[in-house]
């Protein structure tokens, strides 16, 4: 009989044997971690298999997996069991696990006396939910990291928020954040990704910014607030009712001082008193008197922008530099103050502090849900909360399986 006939033979009735044969011992289990310069070959020779076992194990994973791609620090896993005969130890390879990434399984099996095969499998993931609280120290992202959560969701987070807040400079210590999101996790409880925000809570300053994530009934995903306004959005196309523009964005004569100049923004005319609203949310930055302007108010929302407000016959009362004003809401009435010729209201739109033409954004409608839908999303919103509200704020919790 030819040596590998009785390897063949050898490892074929193993099973048998296992109680019968006490020479074979089998079920051995070597587990190595990848060192550097190791190589497969060389691991799998350390056991004490042959050369050719090595190369045609090696051969077999090669259809899946490159062994040259095994990296240190990974664990591979080799089984093998083990012949005695007149006084020699043979090792005979039965099979070799690893996984390339917590979401792979790669394994080599033998087939028969001198051949293996390989499998790749991808570890089934779950979802679940985490809740997870920070409070800002000094920015953002050193709070979310302090928390616990997952760059990517800060990352979004901060996104989600951009159309309303200025994260480089609106944030003061103390201010809140919660995020309730997916995180991807193995059946053994290895974390390997996140899925999506389903609601998140800004306690910026005197206000709160609750966020959920909805599915409307076209099947599309938006993120909308507690009164069910989707949380993306523009500027007001314009920030008073009912006016027109009486001049334009760019070079004129100017009617008081007499030459041209650059107008750097529009102005619309409209009664003494008219209300005058915030273009976009955000915070007040500048209020007061100011030169030609007169009565100015300065608005900074998020993604570099501010808006501006000026010949104001008056603030709304209450406001003042540094609170936070919501899109739409009422913040001064046009008057004729500083350099004006008549009451009417001079707009601003300002990128990264220079002046921009207010018409070259773009606009879009507020999309509110309505009807049904907002029936349905205030079901939803009460829902969040309620979970939300089961779980303790203090850190990171699973508070539901889904999925
Ligand atoms: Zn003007």
């Amino acid at each position: 009989m030819k040596k590998s006939n009785i390897r063949y033979f050898i490892v074929l009735f193993n099973f048998l044997c296992a109680v019968f044969c006490p020479v074979i011992s089998y079920g051995n289990i070597y587990e190595f971690e990848v060192k550097q310069g190791d190589t497969l070959s060389n691991i799998i020779r350390e056991v004490g298999i042959s050369a050719t076992d090595a190369a045609n194990a090696i051969s077999a994973m090669q259809d899946i997996y490159n062994p040259g791609k095994i990296r240190v620090g990974d664990k591979i896993k080799i089984s093998y069991s083990t012949l005695k005969t007149e006084g020699e130890t043979n090792k005979i390879l039965v099979g070799i696990d690893f996984s390339p990434s917590k979401l792979e399984k790669v394994y080599v099996r033998r087939a028969d006396e001198d051949s293996f095969y390989a499998k790749k499998v991808e570890v089934p993931t779950a979802k679940r939910l985490v809740k997870a609280s920070a409070q800002i120290e000094s920015t953002l992202f050193g709070a979310t990291k302090k928390s616990g959560i997952p760059f990517d969701i800060g990352n979004e987070f901060v996104k989600k928020y951009s159309y309303d807040v200025d994260f480089q400079r609106d944030l003061r210590k103390g201010n809140t954040l919660d995020v309730l999101y997916e995180e991807v996790v193995t059946p053994t409880g290895d974390v390997v990704g996140s899925g999506e925000i389903l609601y998140a809570n800004l306690e910026l300053n005197d206000q709160s910014y609750p966020i959920y994530r909805f599915r409307t009934l076209d099947g599309s995903y938006g993120y909308y607030n507690e009164d069910g306004e989707s949380i993306e959005k523009s500027f007001l196309r314009t920030p008073i009712d009912g006016a027109r523009i009486t001049s334009g964005f760019g070079k004129r004569r100017h009617p008081i001082l007499g030459y041209n100049k650059m107008h750097k923004g529009l102005d619309f005319g409209a009664p003494q008193g008219t209300p005058i609203y915030a273009a976009g949310s955000g915070v007040v930055t500048k209020i007061g008197r100011n030169g030609g302007y007169g009565n100015y108010i300065q608005i900074r929302h998020g993604n570099g922008y501010s808006t501006a407000y000026a010949h104001l016959k008056g603030f709304k009362r209450g406001l003042k530099k540094g609170g936070n004003v919501k899109q739409g809401q009422i913040i001064g009435y046009v008057g004729t103050t500083g350099r004006s010729t008549g009451p009417h209201l001079h707009y601003e739109v300002l990128k990264h502090d220079r002046q921009i033409n207010p018409l070259s954004i773009k606009t879009v409608a507020v999309n509110k849900l309505e009807g049904v839908q907002l029936g349905i999303y205030s079901q939803h919103v009460k829902m969040v909360k309620r979970e939300v509200s089961k779980v303790d704020a203090s850190n990171k919790v699973a508070v539901l399986e889904i999925n």
